[in-house]
């Protein structure tokens, strides 16, 4: 990639072109209008990269980015405004305001299994924020980076939004290194995440990390059993699990594990057909080599549901797995395929223990008809976010941040979070010329008492 397209970017934007709310909703509409532009394009991308459906593909993907795009047209204008905030009595009689300012040039980098949401939702943000972007899609999608190409190309001019393609260990380190960023937003595994964030820190550039973890999904004998089996297998199966906020593993209660198992079973045949490799609905393994990780995960417990695999087309059934020992590397490793490993406990404790194997989950979910276990529940467990009685569902509301803790990130975005994410908060104080009290200057000498009343 030529580095003097980066400066080019940074040309813009120290021009001040990214400003103003004009150009910030232009290049809103303009990736709009470009979405469905390549609709159909971008459904031949994501079929034969994750084989999703047309219907799969709007609501996790176009649809999704759509969405972002309309609320924050509907706010960017509030949003832009100055923020008025009290002003304590030193300071009498000014006024104080935080202003949002664009960061500069923004790196987004993306993962394969959503790639167009993952990378497209973080740019509305920036775009909104008045940043100019560098957009790294996935290689591992590599229909969808091609299609993004088209996108970006056909909304955006290349020194407001520059997409760069290639193998990301080859492409990102020498980009970071040749140029510094204002911000790097990075979405992806733990083990990348850290070497970004080690590159950023070279230049101290600030990051937002999304990031993995093995989200727990935690059953009370009061749940609602069938409700919770289907909206559980609903979103552990869709694009074959590959989700980052997928329940990675059940820890159901001892008293209902019969039934419950049962309602999961049956939420699947309604789900699915039987042979994976012909179920419309249902999604292939990325690539051959997840495909083979996931594999030696069915050797580590006894297959409840499913198990059966089609090698040549990377299917895999959606699989329920038992017996699983805690320090089997299925419970070790985020799973991120169609596999569910159903784990028991009858002492909270129990449940607690395993959880802390894996601290700081992206997600928790809990399903109980009880508000104070509920409450309980996620107060034992930090987690990046969660829900009652749902799974996953908590990143499609604008109004709560989306993020991980710890080992799954750093950070948050979505709607206003997005907004912040990438703007600085600049603190204003302004203060008027017509009182000028003599206390505030030398000499200090005698005036202890009267500073003593205005700072205490
Ligand atoms: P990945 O880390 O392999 O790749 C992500 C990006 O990093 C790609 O664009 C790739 O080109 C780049 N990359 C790969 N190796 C690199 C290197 N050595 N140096 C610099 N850049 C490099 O991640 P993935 O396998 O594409 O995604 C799967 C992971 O992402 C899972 O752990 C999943 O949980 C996580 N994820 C998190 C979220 C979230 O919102 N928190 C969303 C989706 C996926």
């Amino acid at each position: 990639m030529n580095d003097s397209l980066l400066h080019a970017l940074r040309q813009n934007f120290q021009q001040g072109n990214s400003r103003s709310y004009a150009w910030r909703r232009q290049q809103l509409l303009n990736l709009k209008a470009a979405l469905y532009r390549h609709e159909e394009a971008i459904y031949a991308a994501l079929s034969a990269d994750l084989k999703k459906s047309k219907e799969e593909a709007w609501i996790t993907e176009i649809g999704f980015v759509l969405s972002e795009i309309s609320y924050v047209l509907r706010h960017l204008k509030s949003w832009m405004q100055p923020q008025n905030v009290g002003t304590n009595l030193l300071n009498f009689p000014s006024k104080s305001y935080l202003l949002s300012e664009p960061l500069g040039v923004v790196l987004i980098i993306g993962p394969w299994n959503y790639p167009l949401q993952l990378v497209l939702a973080p740019l509305v943000g920036a775009l909104a924020a008045g940043n100019c972007a560098v957009v790294k899609p996935s290689e591992l999608a590599p229909a969808t980076s091609a299609v993004l190409r088209q996108i970006t190309a056909s909304a955006f001019k290349e020194n407001e939004v520059l997409l760069v393609e290639g193998e990301g260990a080859a492409v990102i380190p020498r980009m970071m290194e040749a140029f510094r960023f204002d911000h790097v937003f990075y979405t992806g595994s733990t083990q990348v995440g850290t070497i970004i964030y080690q590159l950023a820190a070279k230049q101290l550039v600030p990051v937002t990390l999304e990031l993995g973890g093995k989200s727990p999904t935690v059953i009370e004998p009061d749940a609602n059993l069938e409700v919770a089996a289907r909206r559980i297998a609903v979103t552990k199966f869709s694009n074959a699990g590959q989700m980052c906020v997928a329940p990675d593993y059940l820890l159901v209660h001892q008293s209902v594990r019969e039934p419950f198992v049962q309602h999961l079973k049956k939420a699947i045949d309604d789900f699915y057909v039987s042979e994976a490799v012909r179920d419309y609905h249902y999604g292939k393994v990325v690539n051959q080599r997840q495909f083979d990780r996931l594999l030696q995960y069915l050797q580590e417990g006894t297959v409840l549901y499913g198990g059966s695999y089609d090698a040549p087309t990377l299917h895999l059934s959606p699989t329920l797995l038992a017996d699983v020992r805690p320090e089997a590397k299925v419970m070790q490793e985020e799973i991120f395929g169609p596999l569910l490993p159903v784990l028991t406990w009858s002492k909270e404790q129990e449940a607690l223990d395993i959880i802390a194997r894996n601290n700081n989950p992206l997600a928790f979910y809990v399903f109980t008809e009880n508000d104070k276990k509920a409450n309980w529940w996620m107060e034992q467990v930090p987690a990046g976010g969660g829900c009652i009685n749902n799974v996953s569902f908590h990143l499609t509301n604008h109004n709560l941040p989306f993020g991980g803790r710890g080992n799954s990130g750093m950070g948050a975005y979505h709607g206003k979070y997005s907004f912040d994410t990438f703007s600085h908060k600049k603190g204003v104080l302004k203060t008027p010329t017509w009182f000028d009290p003599a206390f505030k200057y030398p000499p200090f000498k005698g005036k202890l008492n009267i500073l003593k009343r205005f700072m205490r």
